[in-house]
């Protein structure tokens, strides 16, 4: 029980995320930022790498960083899994106290931590960085972004804090909670505001990439989008009971006045027009209420598969036992509320 206790003593405080797709550029800078950073806050530290699947030397330069602090942990997944789960897996190995996701490209300034920690220990669970401004980001993907923010607050009971991506401190409960949350489809900024707790927020200027580019086009983000709204509010299945309704009362409406036109007026071939609008505007409307179907049906098909979220190929400074979600019980430490 002592020997245990001890473990759990040496844990880290702070243990830092950062999924990494191609960022050999950014490595050499982020670790000095964040090493700078670090020193000034009087707390154990982990600075968890994911290398999603890179094709670069993005895992030869973690390593190297490894073996030179043993605080740099590094889990190479068995291929690209994408930012959510790369996250996941992140925050599945993590074992500090309070946990942050950041971005390997510096624009979420690892400056900010002492901020986020200071705000933590005020007491709040939760505290997310809200962008005030975002540099290197086209007028379209601002207003793209907008719009869909405003989307999602309509539709969802979930309130998805804006201008905000997943750089924010995540108290060690907030972490448990994360956890029990099986979905495959994981769209992270909904979850977690999903779990709730006490949150709150700073305000930061985003700046640009540091280097590279960011691996997000347009499709993919259109992509992300559906998966949020989808993974959080069935709106869109319920919305066709109301389209449905208005188009049979339209119908009926239609059909009451071609009834009596006929019987008023006798037979009228002519009507090839009107008939070609209604079969067309219809089998749109099916057509559409299908796919918002499939849409459902799929992400129902992916959580029954029940496919384990990421396979890992190599993990680089855990203690053996750790084996991230599946056998995470083995290796939680107790939750303690106490904040250092
Ligand atoms: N990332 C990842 N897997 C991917 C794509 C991105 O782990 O398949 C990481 C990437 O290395 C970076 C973070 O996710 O640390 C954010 O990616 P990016 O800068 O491309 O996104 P943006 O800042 O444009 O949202
Ligand atoms: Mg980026």
């Amino acid at each position: 029980m002592i020997q245990k206790l001890n473990e759990f003593e040496a844990l880290p405080q702070i243990s830092i995320v950062i999924p990494m797709y191609d960022e050999e550029p950014n490595i050499d800078h982020l670790f000095e930022r964040l090493f700078a950073v670090m020193s000034n806050i009087k707390a154990d530290f982990e600075i968890i790498c994911v290398n999603d699947g890179s094709s670069d030397r993005t895992l030869a330069l973690l390593l190297k960083y490894h073996n030179l602090h043993p605080e740099i942990k590094v889990i190479d997944l068995s291929r690209n899994f994408g930012k959510e789960i790369a996250l996941t897996a992140g925050i599945d190995y993590a074992v500090g106290q309070a946990v942050i996701p950041l971005d390997a490209d510096l624009q979420d300034p690892p400056e900010l931590i002492a901020e986020l920690i200071s705000r933590w220990q005020e007491g709040y669970d939760v505290v997310y960085a809200v962008r005030r401004s975002r540099q290197g980001e086209s007028w379209l993907k601002r207003f793209t972004s907008k719009v869909f923010y405003k989307c999602i607050r309509q539709v969802s009971s979930t309130s998805i804090p804006a201008d905000t991506g997943d750089f924010r401190l995540l108290d060690r409960c907030v972490v448990e909670a994360l956890k029990q949350l099986p979905e495959r489809t994981r769209f992270m900024k909904g979850l977690f505001a999903w779990v709730g707790y006490r949150q709150t927020h700073i305000y930061f200027d985003r700046p640009e990439r540091h280097e590279g580019q960011t691996s997000w086009n347009y499709w993919q983000l259109w992509n992300l989008a559906i998966e949020g709204i989808a993974s959080f509010s069935t709106a869109p299945l319920k919305i066709w009971l109301y389209v449905g309704s208005v188009i049979a009362a339209l119908a009926f409406l239609y059909a009451t006045f071609l009834i009596l036109r006929t019987l008023i007026f006798g037979i009228d071939i002519a009507g090839y027009a009107s008939l070609m609008v209604v079969i067309l505007f219809l089998g749109g409307i099916q057509l559409l209420t299908l796919g918002v179907l499939g849409e459902y049906l799929g992400r129902v098909y992916e959580e029954v598969k029940g496919r384990p979220l990421y396979f890992v190929r190599e993990q680089y400074g855990f203690p053996t036992s750790s084996a991230g979600r599946e056998q995470k019980s083995a290796i939680d430490p107790p939750v303690q509320s106490e904040r250092f």
